[in-house]
């Protein structure tokens, strides 16, 4: 998870202030002090922070706002507000068009992740937008970088240009240009070199490609390790070229991201993705407001309902259920549901747009997105018969051998499955004589708390515990450790099923 440490204090911060039991004007002044003692430590100016305590002062009046319940709300709402401000550079950032040939060219230190981020870029628009996306290697100063792009090109299956016998990085990318555009691109990313320092050679070498290339989009990435020290760095780069947007890459790894957040969003550029990780799919769509509400636990169901609008997944819930209703239920449609999920992109980064799942940790979501790949491939190697079927073939030895064989999988894989499959039949079959409302959740609390194993039922209070709960979802309140708990208890723990994201889309 991105930030933990800053999350965590800000909740705790938050947590603390909400459970006094008067709110005056002392409590009040913890809390401000507790935030500003979280942002120092994640390295945010003194400066922004102390704007920050005045606008939340500016926008509190505790004389005017009545006690109880709605203080604390408030107060609260306007904390995680002035968050989002400090980090929304208030700017929208340029996007792509589809009927244009589109460049865009990347700048930034050495070992900032240009190269990496480019590949994450031109993933990220292949698949999510659906462009054809090529990319061009400028960066001839460092031995290395043709083949290092030209790999990461192969692996998320985009087009390539490169010359390794010229040494003219602004030849190069002119001939891309052409090369790639004959090729039926559309979006065209220039990878350029860096040095270890702002020095004029790199200015220059940026200059002459830029002229070379003319790019509708000039991105900057930035190592967010250097932490409020990105003010700086950003202001250099915009006096050279024309910085359209930011990428802040390894906010995985670093405590001082917030500061470079903070720093990046004072020079007013938009701020478009961060990366969190190494891998290509680890890097997010940045947006200051759900960013803050994960990072506080409190999830991105906005978020959440572009990644679904985006992977473009069929809603067939109705049918779903009708099927889990009539006890037809296939490995099949269980299959689509895994890849529906993983269509979404990492399962660790859908965990944190789910409210009460964000705090869960990367190893949690990593750890039930090589579950629900394990699942995948061991039903690729099932007969469609087998798929279509009932499981009964898992009772046949030399089946389950044959299945494992080619699956590389050992029979627990089999075993877990099955172990998944089961409490959806048997839910299945309890649900067959229940009035549904729509969108498939039962009117009736008893029978919803009759489908559950007793183990849950119990550690959700009972059937009463159960008719509250209903409540809470309804309301959107839903209480989330409870809402954790219970998928933990249905074996889906942090699973995050397709019909569980499918309902979010409704509300
Ligand atoms: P360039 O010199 O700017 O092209 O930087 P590279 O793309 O070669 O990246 C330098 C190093 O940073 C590589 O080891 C990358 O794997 C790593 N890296 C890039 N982005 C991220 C990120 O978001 N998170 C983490 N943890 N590592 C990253
Ligand atoms: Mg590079």
């Amino acid at each position: 998870m991105v930030l933990t440490d800053l999350g965590n204090k800000l909740s705790k911060a938050l947590s603390k202030f909400k459970s006094e039991d008067i709110i005056n004007n002392e409590v009040f002044k913890t809390l401000l002090n507790d935030i500003g003692r979280a942002l120092l430590a994640a390295d945010v100016d003194l400066r922004m922070i102390g704007t920050l305590q005045k606008n939340i002062r500016a926008n509190i009046n505790l004389e005017e706002t009545p006690p109880g319940t709605a203080r604390r709300r408030l107060i609260e709402e306007t904390v995680i507000d002035e968050l989002k401000n400090l980090l929304d550079p208030g700017k929208k950032a340029w996007r792509p068009k589809k009927n244009k040939f589109n460049v865009v060219m990347f700048v930034g230190l050495q070992g900032a992740g240009k190269t990496t981020t480019c590949t994450k870029l031109a993933l990220y628009y292949k698949d999510r937008k659906k462009y054809t996306v090529g990319v061009v290697c400028a960066d001839t100063f460092r031995a290395g970088a043709h083949d290092q792009l030209q790999q990461n090109c192969a692996k998320v299956k985009v087009q390539f240009y490169g010359n390794r016998y010229e040494t003219d990085p602004a030849k190069i990318a002119e001939e891309g240009l052409e090369v790639l555009k004959k090729a039926g691109c559309n979006l065209v990313i220039v990878d350029t070199s860096g040095r270890h320092k702002q020095e004029s050679a790199l200015f220059e070498e940026m200059t002459a490609i830029e002229d070379a290339v003319n790019p509708d989009e000039t991105i900057f990435v930035m190592d967010s390790s250097i932490g409020k020290m990105a003010y700086d760095q950003a202001k250099a780069f915009h006096d050279v070229v024309k910085v359209g947007s930011v990428i802040l890459t390894k906010l995985d790894g670093h405590a001082k991201g917030g500061g470079a957040l903070s720093a990046v969003a004072a020079t007013e550029s938009p701020i478009t993705f961060i990366g969190t990780g190494e891998q290509f799919d680890e890097m997010e769509e940045f947006d200051a407001g759900g960013f803050v509400r994960r990072i506080l636990g409190r999830g991105d169901i906005k978020g959440l309902a572009k990644r679904i609008h985006e992977a473009d997944i069929k809603d067939n819930q109705e049918e779903l259920l009708k099927k889990i209703q009539q006890g037809k239920l296939t490995l099949r449609d269980m299959k689509e549901q895994f890849q529906n999920v993983l269509k979404l992109g990492p399962v660790n980064s859908i965990l944190q747009m789910i409210p009460g799942f964000s705090n869960l940790g990367k190893e949690h979501g990593d750890e039930s997105q090589k579950r629900i790949q394990r699942f995948l491939h061991i039903m690729d190697s099932m007969t469609n018969e087998e798929l279509d079927g009932d499981l009964k073939f898992l009772k046949v030895e030399s089946r389950c051998r044959r299945i494992c064989r080619g699956s590389g999988l050992p029979p627990s894989v089999l075993k877990e499955l099955e172990a998944m499959y089961k409490p959806l039949v048997e839910a299945g079959k309890k649900l067959k004589n229940m009035k549904l409302k729509p969108g498939g959740m039962p009117s009736n609390p008893a029978d919803f708390a009759s489908m559950l194993p007793p183990q849950v039922l119990k550690q959700i209070g009972g059937p009463a515990g159960m008719r509250q709960l209903m409540q809470k979802f309804q309301d959107g309140t839903m209480d989330a450790q409870k809402m954790q708990q219970m998928m933990k208890g249905m074996g889906m723990g942090g699973m995050g099923m397709g019909g569980k994201k499918m309902k979010v889309r409704r509300r």
